[in-house]
């Protein structure tokens, strides 16, 4: 069988660095909030071009906290809007809902199932504070024409970078795009740790200053608590991992580019809808780099597709088989209706792409894809 995601192997690559990672930190004695994190914050800081990099425990509480900071400093506060694609994953909604904000969903594009950053001026109000742009499936989502309408209604824009760690726009990393960032290094991620951890970047010392401080308790003294923050740390374990794993990103994420160019070139199925790696609001003149988290493909069958290739040892995921709105956790939303996200949550399938598939199983997929009917 092909597996949408070895993480065993993904991980046996560098098995013998991650050991001795472990072995270090254990033989260190110190489990948290040490060297580990401290370097690996540096590290990626350096790596995507931002002035910080906290480290935090998930992506969630990377996004969550963020909002919080903005909050603790007036930049926002209760009942006010934040504008967020609906057809991301929730975990982008949950950190707005949970800081008492309001999730303002604009519909993707069809095309590169980015948020539709045309769409997004009428959804603005007197309330709007935010724009989260979600870089969906390791794809860039950023224009001028959004940094333009970003400045025009003095909006922070937020990027959740959960899926595009390495991805670029005109050389500048999706990470160092906006206000601030959050990074999710959950296992499946391109950079995944061996467990939960993320991070928050930011050029803006003051937000990281208090993104700092709320995650330990809101103390930026031990024991001395001037804030209501939360327990959110990335471990000294997971930090040595990361940071071994950091150093093979851009080559792990090459070599997803040379599968995804297989997989474009190859498909050629006339009721297939390939990925389209730009965007309408892309300028021809941008330069734009995709790390394909996930090779998503849309069939009007999509379920029928779905059967016969596990029928044909090729296991494949629907990213996101209910979008956000249609949860019993949004109730409120449940009657809204957004075509767009609709058709794309229908017809929408996602391919095997890793650092371990090879070249011989992205062809046998090919094939299989070419012969359905
Ligand atoms: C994975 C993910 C998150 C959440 O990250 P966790 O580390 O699982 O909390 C947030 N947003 C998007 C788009 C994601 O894919």
């Amino acid at each position: 069988m092909i597996k949408f995601l070895d993480l065993q192997k993904i991980n046996a690559l560098h098995a013998k660095e991650l050991k001795e990672a472990a072995a270090q930190v254990i033989d260190s004695g110190w489990f948290l909030m040490g060297n580990q994190l401290n370097s690996f914050e540096e590290k990626l800081a350096k790596y995507i071009g931002a002035s910080h990099a906290i480290g935090v425990a998930n992506g969630l509480d990377a996004l969550r906290l963020i909002l919080k900071a903005y909050i603790d400093l007036g930049v926002m506060a209760a009942g006010d809007e934040v504008i967020v694609p609906a057809n991301t994953y929730i975990a982008s909604l949950l950190a707005i809902s949970d800081n008492q904000l309001k999730p303002v969903l604009v519909e993707p594009s069809i095309h590169s199932y980015n948020l539709d950053i045309d769409l997004i001026e009428k959804s603005i109000t007197a309330k709007t504070k935010a724009i989260m742009v979600v870089h969906l499936y390791g794809q860039v989502c950023w224009s001028d024409d959004l940094q333009t309408l970003a400045k025009k209604y003095s909006l922070k824009i937020i990027e959740d970078n959960a899926q595009a760690i390495g991805a670029q726009w005109n050389g500048i990393k999706t990470g160092n795009l906006g206000d601030a960032a959050g990074f999710s290094f959950y296992p499946g991620k391109n950079l995944g740790a061996l467990g939960d951890a993320g991070a928050v970047t930011t050029n803006d010392s003051v937000l990281a200053a208090q993104v700092r401080a709320l995650g330990n308790y809101g103390s930026k003294q031990k024991y001395v608590n001037e804030f209501l923050g939360l327990n959110s740390r990335l471990d000294e374990v997971q930090a040595a991992f990361l940071k071994v794993k950091l150093a093979h990103i851009d080559a792990e994420n090459q070599y997803r580019r040379t599968l995804a160019s297989a997989y474009l070139n190859g498909i050629k199925h006339p009721e297939i809808q390939l990925p389209v790696p730009s965007n309408k609001n892309f300028k021809p003149e941008e330069n734009t780099e995709h790390v394909w988290h996930l090779f998503v493909i849309r069939h009007p069958r999509r379920n029928e597709l779905q059967q016969y290739l596990t029928d044909n040892g090729i296991q494949t995921l629907i990213h996101y088989p209910i979008p956000p709105n249609k949860q019993l956790a949004y109730k409120e939303m449940n009657g809204i209706d957004y075509p767009i996200t609709n058709e794309i949550h229908e017809t929408v399938l996602s391919l095997p792409i890793s650092p371990v598939l090879t070249e011989t199983e992205v062809a046998t997929i090919i094939e299989a894809l070419n012969r359905f009917q």
